[in-house]
């Protein structure tokens, strides 16, 4: 019989690597090659560790712990032994979501990346709501929003709902007339190429390593929208046998990520924490911005009939998320990104002279390429852009909102121009630019 070979044993850093492994999945990253592909995302982090914690996983791999061998941790990164794993078992799966969207909001923090990173916010009108917990869709809006950028970019869908289930029929005239206003039968611009609209929605939300980023909706929306994506991946499956069936789609808690950006702002400042997750609906429910211009869809717009339109409300998402949370990041509202342009005003609206930085690179290369770019963006503002000439500065471009929304609000809404893109973020620009890009519009 051969000797036993020896097993090599783990170092501190490898046993870091393995925690965050499956944490980094959660939150959208993907290791194609196992761990090699890890290190360039765990090398920043690692460094960013104080003596005391490297020490604590140096000890770990010293004693060789079971927890890192079968690489199962909470949320929290507490090793799963079996107690732990049937106290697991008890947390309910509301409270993992909202878990998962605060251990990635403190990642995108210790990465100081939490302003540039983008988040998707979604919302889906129905045609009805069936007892049998069905959701068919008829409409969908997501945007692409960072706290530094405002929304990004916008994509807007009418969905054919499909054969309304027997019985369900004057429910969903009566949902539509007291709703959106969108014909639950034979509408001529939904769209019922369902292969090509989920196509959509992913290349929308791909990520620069290939993974899928969530979906984040208002909680009341939850159960809707888990129900949608699955239903557009099933559609799309019946439509096209090769399709695949497992859907990539994860649905996260708006209200939460709303309450963490608040909360992360200043993590010392108790005032800005919101009392509960619950409260941070009615910020939205104000609708603060639902009769603002270019908020809806050019078919609402005619409908007269802005509020109920889904584009309308992730805009509303947005603005209210950037009106309530900008000003503490040091950020300035942006027209048509953080809040409607007609708010925008020369005397109010400021350039945040803060560089603007890239999302997470990956290797050691791309951070040396990143600090030659930001080196050569942080330079001397070039004279013929608008930034110095149309903002007055320093100072945050907010006060006006909280104060005179709600006078601002016209029942006479522009026709939208946004259906599939919002101007083009122009990273490294200056940010005086897209103001320009809106303007032209
Ligand atoms: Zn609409």
């Amino acid at each position: 019989m051969p000797p036993k070979k020896k097993q090599k044993k783990d170092n501190g850093y490898m046993v870091f690597m393995k925690y965050m492994k499956p944490q980094l999945e959660s939150q959208g990253h993907r290791f194609p090659r196992g761990l090699s592909d890890v290190i360039p995302v765990c090398n920043p982090l690692w460094n960013k560790l104080s003596p005391e914690e490297k020490a604590k996983y140096h000890q770990i791999a010293r004693e060789g712990s079971t927890f890192v061998k079968e690489e199962r941790c909470d949320t929290r990164g507490v090793p799963l032994n079996l107690k732990e794993k049937e106290e697991q078992k008890k947390i309910s799966e509301k409270d993992q979501v909202l878990q998962k969207v605060e251990d990635m909001v403190s990642y995108f923090a210790t990465q100081e990346t939490l302003d540039s990173h983008y988040f998707h916010f979604a919302h889906f009108n129905i045609s009805v709501a069936t007892s049998e917990k069905e959701y068919p869709p008829c409409e969908l809006a997501i945007v692409k929003f960072s706290l530094l950028d405002g929304i990004a970019k916008c994509y807007h869908e009418f969905i054919e709902p499909g054969q309304i289930r027997l019985g369900y029929a004057h429910e969903a005239k009566l949902h539509s007339e007291s709703t959106h206003n969108i014909p639950p039968i034979g509408f001529k611009l939904a769209n019922s190429n369902y292969v090509a609209i989920t196509d959509k929605i992913k290349e929308f939300l791909r990520q620069p390593d290939g993974g899928i980023a969530p979906l984040f909706v208002v909680d009341e929306d939850n159960a809707k929208a888990i129900y949608i994506v699955d239903w557009l991946v099933r559609k799309s499956s019946q439509l096209d046998d090769a399709y695949d069936t497992v859907s990539p789609f994860r649905i996260y808690s708006l209200n939460k990520l709303f309450y963490e950006f608040r909360r992360h702002a200043d993590l010392n400042n108790p005032k800005l924490r919101f009392s509960s997750i619950a409260l941070v609906a009615d910020h939205f429910n104000k609708g603060m911005f639902f009769y603002s211009k270019n908020m809806a869809c050019q078919w609402h717009v005619e409908e007269d009939n802005v509020t109920f339109c889904s584009l309308t409300r992730v805009r509303n998402y947005a603005y209210t998320i950037s009106d309530l949370c900008c000003e503490y990041y040091g950020l300035a509202l942006l027209p048509n990104r953080h809040c409607p342009a007609e708010i925008a005003d020369d005397n109010k609206y400021v350039v945040d002279p803060k560089v603007i930085k890239e999302e997470e690179p990956k290797t050691q290369d791309e951070v040396k390429k990143k600090k030659e770019e930001e080196e050569i963006s942080a330079g001397p503002r070039v004279p013929n852009t608008p930034a110095a000439a149309n903002f007055k500065g320093p100072g945050i471009g907010r006060g006006i909102l909280g104060g005179s929304m709600a006078s601002s609000a016209t029942p006479s809404p522009g026709r939208s121009q946004a259906i599939e893109t919002a101007p083009a973020a122009g990273r490294g620009r200056g940010r005086g630019l897209l103001l320009l890009d809106d303007d032209s519009d």
